[in-house]
């Protein structure tokens, strides 16, 4: 029964989940910072910490804003 799933090549897997259009975008798309519109290069949110604290704690912690960000919820004040 499980013998022939054992058996089968893996080279004749079907790709397991291939990578959507919006999914590469979401990589390679620089972030936006919601307050200054500054853009982050690199991959993602690649120093936004730094610069939250540094520029943007006051309106709101970054520990808050950060999960917003991520999800893109936040709205700027
Ligand atoms: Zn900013």
């Amino acid at each position: 029964m499980a013998d022939k799933q054992d058996r089968m090549p893996a080279t004749k897997r079907p790709e397991r989940s291939p990578e959507s259009k919006e999914a590469r975008a979401e990589r390679t798309e620089p972030k936006i910072c919601p307050e200054c519109r500054h853009a982050f290069q690199g991959s993602g949110w690649d120093g936004i910490d730094a610069h939250w604290k540094a520029k943007h704690d006051k309106v709101m912690p970054y520990a808050e804003a950060w999960p917003m960000l991520k999800a893109g919820t936040y709205k700027a004040k």
